[in-house]
């Protein structure tokens, strides 16, 4: 008989897995609490790894086309100076390094990849109560009323999952430092990632497609304050002052007005089983990270490409969930502590000696680094 699965969360890792088991035949519902396919954020860059994912699910060439693709990532001091630039070995099997893509692009195209495999898609919908039931299904109460048996329930419900806090009581960890991102005209110096190290704080730029860029910026927020969105402006602008060069001259095109995204960078890593009673955790739920390596979504749609992989093989679900959670286990663990790393090594650069040592070591050893971590998410996820 066909798997019936129900996934909490259309995000990027629901929608992903919705499409990917869809394609292997299981019967596949995704219920999504927002009304519509609504992203929030800027881009995102999809590295080497996941466009691999994207590739198995037959994806690749339409996130391409619409995303800007580039293999270099540049790191400059705060003066635009260039200290290092660093050729990414992600690009393997026949898939660029890097994809940069806007976030509703890829949600639109994770969208349809699920309508065309018949997985359907509830929005404005989620789980109300869940109960395992006598043969090790579990019947799932939606909060439209509807009850239905599934032989397993798989939350991406994100950073924020509310189907972990349930199970498991656990609350995503405050790192001390958030991000601020804005979308702006591309500057056409910037055609692939470049990074500016300031004193205390680190500068970013992605291009998205030949039109769009964003600018991120990471900082210190001791003690994790709710900042006011009508401050954004001041806030980001005035925590940019000690830049010059080209994010010097991109800050001043910054507007009051201007849609800037304000998050706290937050961790969660769940220690094995993902899998309680009937429930698997995923994606953030499972494993948040900071995003300096890009692989929060990255290590998501992993999930979602072995999931369908593994669920799509005949087999008793006690079986096959254990191998798929000591696959998924360990990279997750590398992104999440490589990401934690960088972030770390960047904000300690508070005054001039440890800012002198933080730009020795891009100059001299982050390359070494930044490799033996692609050659670790080269191997087969
Ligand atoms: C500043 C920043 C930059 C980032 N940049 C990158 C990057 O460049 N590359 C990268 O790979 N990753 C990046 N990430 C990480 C990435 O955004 C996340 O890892 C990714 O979105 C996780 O996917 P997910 O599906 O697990 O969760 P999400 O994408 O957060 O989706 C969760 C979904 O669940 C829904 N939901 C929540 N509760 C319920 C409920 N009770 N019932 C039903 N639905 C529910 C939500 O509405 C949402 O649609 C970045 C993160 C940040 C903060």
């Amino acid at each position: 008989m066909k798997r019936r699965i129900l996934i909490i969360g259309g995000g990027i890792g629901g929608l992903a897995a919705g499409a990917a088991l869809g394609q292997q035949g299981v019967d596949t519902t995704v219920v999504e609490i927002q009304s519509e396919n609504l992203v929030a954020g800027v881009g995102i860059n999809i590295p080497g790894n996941a466009l691999r994912a994207l590739k198995q699910l037959g994806l690749l060439d339409e996130v391409l086309g619409h995303g800007f693709t580039f293999d270099r990532v540049d790191f400059h001091d705060s003066s635009s100076r260039l200290l290092l630039a660093l050729r990414s070995k992600l690009g393997i099997e026949g898939v660029p390094a890097n994809c940069a893509i806007q976030r509703r692009d890829l949600a639109r195209i994770l969208e349809k990849a699920c309508v065309d495999v018949g997985t359907s898609i509830r929005y404005g919908t989620s789980v109300d109560t869940m109960r395992t039931t006598p043969d090790g299904g579990v019947e799932a109460v939606l909060t439209d009323g509807s009850a239905e048996r599934y032989d397993l329930v798989v939350a991406f419900d994100g950073i924020r999952s509310s189907f972990r806090r349930r199970a498991l009581g656990v609350e995503p960890r405050f790192t001390g430092y958030s991000v601020w991102r804005v979308a702006l005209e591309r500057h056409p110096d910037v055609t692939r990632n470049m990074y500016f190290q300031g004193m205390g704080t680190k500068a970013g730029l992605f291009p998205l497609n030949t039109d769009v860029m964003y600018l991120l910026h990471v900082t210190p927020e001791p003690g994790n304050p709710r900042h006011e969105r009508a401050l954004f402006h001041d806030h980001l602008t005035e925590r940019l002052s000690g830049y010059t060069g080209l994010i010097g001259e991109l800050r001043d095109r910054i507007r009051p007005g201007s849609d800037i995204v304000y998050a706290p960078i937050e961790e969660v890593l769940l220690p094995l089983p993902w899998h309680h009673e009937g429930l698997l955790l995923l994606g953030d739920a499972a494993h948040a990270m900071a995003p300096h390596r890009t692989q929060g979504a990255a290590m998501a749609i992993e999930d979602a490409a072995v999931l369908g992989e593994v669920l799509g093989r005949e087999g008793e679900l006690p079986a096959l969930l254990p191998e798929f959670q000591e696959r998924r286990f360990p990279r997750a663990k590398i992104a999440q502590d490589a990401s934690r790393n960088i972030l770390l090594s960047e904000m300690d650069t508070a005054d001039r000696a440890r800012l002198d040592r933080q730009t020795d070591f891009i100059r001299n050893g982050l390359e070494a680094v930044s490799h033996q971590v692609d050659d670790a998410l080269n191997l087969p996820f």
